[in-house]
């Protein structure tokens, strides 16, 4: 417990007003004459929520590797099929074949000035007793990286993203016939490699530094949880912001019979060689290196004097894989809606790991599988949900989201018919709750947030994450966005959820078919970090650092549930839309301002150039190029789009108070309008998808939520204009803008088709 947080929420409790009043009564889409059944059925439901069966059933399903195409990985598929059915499910596995590499020989070698063979090895660690279990493991290796045999001179470049190679240039040094070596974090794994290539490396190595998630953030695996020395963090470098699963069947399933790219089209694979090492192999190459010592903020926490190079390190790195088809087995489970059994309320989880996966996937698919047991005793007293409920075990996420998204591809024209919703979660450990997705879906979070304890507080999560927020915002040393989002909170009594990119498989639904979704994990209280896809996410060092007793598996159950079961039972799908419309005015300013602020910063910098400044500045006994000038940033024309924004405020408002008369009214609509407010709702998220996609990756369709072409997990809103405006691509920002205004009226049209039924025949003119 951290004193600081108490005192707050101390705080909270004696004044109220500081974090904001008590949430008003009644449920979001409810009708006022069923919140009290729903309170009852949401108790029913956490009285069968037990700690215990998460423990036992992560026992069993981290016990040996389980990563796509291994034993183990089926038998948990099994496992999780036999529980589904015998709590009373519809459930069935659906198998997809992919192409998923693994490593058959890899080495790496310092060559000169000196010599040094990496040990690319995990050994045990005491007391941890799956991590001598390395016989059907995969050793440490970066999925759909080349294959190939290199040898050349090492260039250390910071964490490899396009602003380190741009502070390269200016030491005037490149990369060109070079193998580069980067640390991890600063942005998503696989843009490392892929921008290494697209600067002419022919090699790249990937590491973890000590000073992000190893001794140099706390105490080291087993004394405390983080990266030991040895330890390697795994992971697919897929090219999956341009589109993610198969990659030999962009866009389609990968059924069977599916037609197949051949691997030499297939574009996501990459074009060089690539290696995750750990921080103890790394650290020979990097003392090695020569050339200028690295600028302050490219020095990590290994005790040696960073250098850039290029050489006199030179190193010989050689990766040979093997390329075939392998099995995903997804488990599928359904319990049919009585009402309305063709609104379908989908709840998933991945259930691969990269070896044992205790925390990444497993803690999260127990939580699932919790609210699957409690759903099935739900079932055996009577109970039926009004709405469809979906739940699914997802496999082969960890190289490329290929379970979810090849199923999302197989059913996608169903799914766009039948779906009201997705929820994800990955991860989970002791901490607060995190929530992401689509903004209309905020209240229900917030309402969920508010009536589910913190284990380990006894307040609600939402007071917890309310404070944890202005304290973060008010510490010293906080982030304009850190102010910000306090701000915002201090303002009133919800906790905004933030916005999805990509890193789990909620891309497939969100981005790709347009539905509303959302994430939902706790997290920030633990010691996992420093174990993230290496042999050491196991049973035995998640029970010690993740989360023990399985308290917040136990809440994230409760928090999930409560969504699912509010969403499968609400009279009106419980949405908030002005949520949505203030979140997307957000963005917009967000948008005004960065192109903004890009003018005058080029303006001032290109001034600065005129002046030789940059060259006055430096140090002339070392070598320095001054950057080039930028063309000048015009003024865009966004019209479309703030028009837009201005008309989803004013529909979003209108629908909001429409739909809650109604409610309040008991809905007194006939059977055809029933219908078409259903309708309307469940496609109102498709709305804001475009066929022609994102520029240069079609597959991402979604106009308001994407991952950055040039962040990978990192979310970029609006993103159509925002990257094209950060690419300096002013008639494409100007094209997305009319694109998005023209998605965004789409979804004003159906706000006001609703209102319209919604307002009762008397009171229109
Ligand atoms: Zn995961």
């Amino acid at each position: 417990m951290k004193p600081s947080v108490l005192s707050i929420v101390g705080l909270v409790l004696a004044t109220g007003s500081l974090l904001g009043a008590e949430p008003s009564p009644g449920l979001l889409g409810f009708m006022p004459e069923h919140v009290k059944a729903q309170q009852a059925l949401e108790q029913k439901f956490d009285q069968q929520l037990n700690p215990a069966d998460l423990r036992a059933w992560l026992e069993t399903m981290a016990a040996e590797p389980n990563h796509v195409g291994s034993p183990h990985d089926k038998l948990n598929a099994e496992f999780t099929l036999a529980k589904f059915q015998d709590w009373g499910w519809d459930a069935h596995i659906e198998t997809f074949d992919v192409l998923f590499p693994t490593p058959l020989a890899q080495s790496l070698e310092l060559v000169a000035p000196t010599r040094f063979t990496a040990k690319l090895h995990e050994p045990a660690i005491a007391g941890d007793r799956t991590s001598d279990k390395t016989q059907l493991a995969l050793p440490p290796y970066h999925a759909y990286g080349a294959d190939g045999d290199v040898t050349a001179e090492l260039v250390y470049v910071n964490r490899g993203m396009p602003d380190d190679y741009k502070e390269l240039e200016e030491h005037g040094v490149n990369v060109k016939g070079r193998i580069v070596i980067v640390r991890y974090g600063g942005g998503w794994r696989g843009l490392k490699p892929k921008l290494a290539y697209e600067h002419g490396a022919i090699g790249c190595l990937v590491y973890s530094d000590p000073i992000d998630d190893g001794y140099g953030a706390g105490d080291t695996y087993p004394k405390g949880g983080y990266r030991p020395a040895d330890g390697v963090q795994r992971g697919s470098v897929a090219d999956m912001p341009v589109y993610p699963g198969d990659p030999l069947t962009p866009g389609i399933g990968a059924t069977k019979d599916a037609k197949r790219l051949p691997l030499s089209e297939a574009k996501t694979v990459l074009k060089i060689p690539v290696m995750p090492i750990s921080y103890a192999d790394a650290q020979p190459l990097l003392a090695a290196l020569g050339g200028a010592v690295a600028p302050a903020d490219w020095r990590g926490a290994l005790p040696i004097t960073y250098h850039i190079g290029p050489g006199p390190a030179k190193v010989h790195l050689a990766i040979k894989s093997e390329w075939s088809l392998k099995p995903v087995y997804d488990v599928i489970a359904m319990i049919k809606g009585r009402e309305l059994p063709d609104e379908w309320v989908i709840r998933g989880n991945h259930r691969d790991g990269w070896v044992f996966g205790a925390w990444d996937p497993l803690s999260g698919h127990i939580a699932m599988m919790a609210e699957a047991k409690s759903i099935g005793t739900l079932l055996k007293q009577g109970w039926q949900p009004r709405r469809t409920l979906v739940y699914c075990s997802w496999d082969g996420e960890e190289p490329g989201l290929l379970g979810s998204t090849e199923w999302a591809e197989t059913h996608a024209e169903e799914l766009q018919r039948k779906a009201v919703l997705y929820v994800n979660s990955d991860t989970n450990t002791r901490g607060f709750l995190q929530a992401s997705g689509s903004h209309a879906l905020q209240g229900l979070v917030n309402q969920v947030a508010a009536s589910v304890l913190d284990p380990e507080m006894h307040v609600s999560v939402q007071a917890r994450l309310r404070a944890s927020v202005l304290v973060a915002g008010n510490n010293k040393n906080a982030s304009a966005a850190e102010r910000a989002l306090a701000r915002q909170v201090a303002a009133g009594p919800e906790v905004p959820i933030g916005a999805l990119g990509s890193g789990s498989d909620f891309t497939p639904f969100l981005q790709h078919l347009g539905l509303g979704t959302l994430s939902i994990e706790y997290g920030g209280e633990d010691q996992q970090e420093g174990v993230y896809h290496s042999i050491y996410d196991s049973f035995d060092h998640y029970d010690r650092f993740g989360d023990p007793g399985y308290h917040y598996g136990v809440a994230l159950a409760q928090t999930i549930g409560r969504v699912m079961l509010r969403m499968a039972e609400a009279d009106l799908q419980p949405v908030r839309e002005g949520d949505f419309s203030d979140t997307v005015a957000r963005y917009l300013e967000e948008i005004h301002s960065l192109a903004d602020n890009l003018r005058e910063s080029t303006t001032r910098t290109n001034q600065l150039i005129e002046a030789n400044a940059y060259i006055l500045a430096s140090d002339p006994t070392e070598r320095y190029v001054q950057p080039a000038p930028t063309g000048a940033v015009p003024f865009l024309n966004l019209a479309a789009l703030d028009n837009a924004v201005l008309r989803l405020k004013q529909s979003a408002a209108a629908c909001d108070t429409a739909g809650a008369k109604a409610l309040t009214a008991g809905l007194p609509l006939s059977g055809p309008q029933r219908a078409e407010i259903e309708s309307l709702l469940q496609g109102m998220e498709q709305s804001l998808t475009d066929p022609t996609g994102l520029p240069g990756r079609d597959w991402f369709r979604h106009l308001i939520y994407a991952p950055g072409l040039l962040t990978g997990y990192g979310v970029k809103t609006l993103p159509g204009v925002r990257e094209a405006i950060e690419a300096r691509r002013w008639p494409e920002a100007e094209k997305y803008s009319d694109l998005t205004a023209r998605a965004l009226d789409r979804y004003s049209d159906r706000l006001d088709r609703l209102t319209e039924i919604f307002t009762p025949a008397a009171t229109k003119n």
